[in-house]
């Protein structure tokens, strides 16, 4: 059985509001073995809502609804479901008494447009509310079950939680558990992962691995379908396995494990301090290794030098060098390097340069190229990458690249 969830609103289908809902909802189908097989998005429309439901109502067996169940004349879904069941509308007393406590008890008065909400296709099972004043629907339609849930994500939130995800137990329709782990990987492209993996990636391969790329990370998401949570983690465990040996140390975490993250912990684990200079990255390596709580045991500082001059007075960076080789050159970015260590009296320096865009310095400095360097007692390493991207893409992105650099350093001393 495939799952379908309707987005209503014409706030989402302009553009001006994202919807969220599908998102979460397909989460948690996923956590019951429900794999969604649509998600339709759809404005608030009598024509186009008869028809996106009809159209689901058709092809898959659990439709989820969210959105449009609103007291107001754009709020549609009603009047949709009654029509594409054959139902026609009638009033349920005990749901507008409800409606009406909600409104005493917020002592506001109710207003008589909201009694549209007290109805429901004949047959239909009202979801109660907790926190708002639109009741969901539950119906069961030429063998298809349809659950609709009102659109802000609070309500429609708690409304699956409480009602809807027992019903779909009590049902039977749960399929046990889909999960999904995912792997991070830095230092090659998509393509490039891809061919180390095809054997893996094939389409309708179970269990199913997926690519996707977010800011020059790579990550691998291998999806299994089992009995319980453990029979599907038994099915990912040896995919993951074979990944990790084909990858090495490309993947650097997984879930939501940022860089940052992995690298103080790497520095924990081997006592070791780091100190940054920054130029293109402007903070960012900073920011990004502040936001990772107990960072100061290992991250000491960060000196956003962003001009020569602050290059020279903070860093002592030489002005012959800075003008014999320019601020953007792997000389003066290991200089830094060096300097931030010296100066913070730090085991490691990482220091960034280059062209944040979107205009290029010189032919040879176009945007996007950067520089990235690493110092330690008694040696030093020193990398550019030529980025396609936004200003923001390419610093985010430098930051990383520095931040795997030292993550590789750390590392090879195992
Ligand atoms: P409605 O129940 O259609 O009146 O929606 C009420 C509010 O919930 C909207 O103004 C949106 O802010 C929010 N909302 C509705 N649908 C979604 C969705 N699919 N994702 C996120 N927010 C939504
Ligand atoms: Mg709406």
């Amino acid at each position: 059985m495939k799952a379908e969830i309707l987005s209503i609103g014409s706030e989402l289908t302009s553009g001006k509001n994202l919807d969220t809902n599908s998102q979460w909802l397909s989460q948690q189908l996923a956590s019951l073995g429900i794999a969604t097989g649509w998600h339709t998005t759809i404005a608030d429309d009598l024509e186009m809502n008869l028809q996106a439901f009809s159209q689901a109502l058709g092809r898959a067996g659990l439709v989820i609804v969210s959105g449009g169940l609103g007291p107001t004349l754009d709020d549609l879904t009603r009047e949709v479901l009654a029509s594409v069941s054959g139902c026609p509308l009638e009033f349920h007393t005990l749901s507008w008494e409800k409606i009406q406590e909600m409104f005493a008890r917020r002592n506001r008065p109710c207003p008589e447009r909201n009694r549209t909400q007290a109805f429901f296709p004949l047959g239909a099972v009202p979801i109660p509310n907790a926190s708002g004043t639109a009741p969901g629907i539950w119906m069961h339609i030429s063998g298809r079950y349809l659950a609709a849930l009102p659109g802000v994500p609070r309500e429609m939130k708690a409304m699956f939680t409480t009602w809807v995800r027992p019903k779909l137990l009590e049902l039977g329709l749960a399929q046990g558990v889909i999960l999904e782990r995912k792997l991070n990987t830095f230092g090659l492209g998509e393509s490039a992962i891809e061919e180390m993996l095809l054997d893996l990636t094939q389409r309708g391969r179970e269990p199913e691995v997926g690519i996707t790329a977010s800011d020059a990370v790579i990550s691998l998401r291998i999806m299994a379908r089992g009995e319980t949570e453990t029979a599907a983690n038994e099915r990912i465990a040896p995919v993951e396995k074979v990944i990790r040996e084909r990858l090495g140390k490309l993947v650097y975490g997984t879930g939501d494990d940022g860089m940052e993250e992995v690298v103080l912990r790497l520095l924990g684990e081997k006592k070791q301090t780091l100190a940054v200079a920054e130029s293109v990255t402007g903070g960012n390596l900073a920011a990004l290794l502040t936001r990772v709580p107990g960072a100061s045991d290992h991250f000491l500082g960060s000196i956003v030098s962003y001009t020569n001059g602050v290059k020279q007075e903070s860093l002592g960076i030489s002005p012959l060098l800075l003008q014999e080789k320019g601020a953007c050159s792997e000389e003066v970015t290991l200089a830094m390097a060096h300097s931030a260590r010296k100066v913070m009296k730090a085991d490691f320096g990482l220091a960034t340069t280059g062209v944040a865009g979107p205009g290029d310095l010189s032919p040879g400095l176009p945007a996007g190229k950067v520089f990235s360097a690493l110092a330690w007692a008694d040696g030093e390493k020193v990398e550019s990458i030529h980025w396609f991207g936004s200003r923001v893409e390419v610093q985010t992105r430098t930051a990383r690249l520095a931040l795997n650099m030292l993550r590789l350093k750390l590392l090879e001393a195992n």
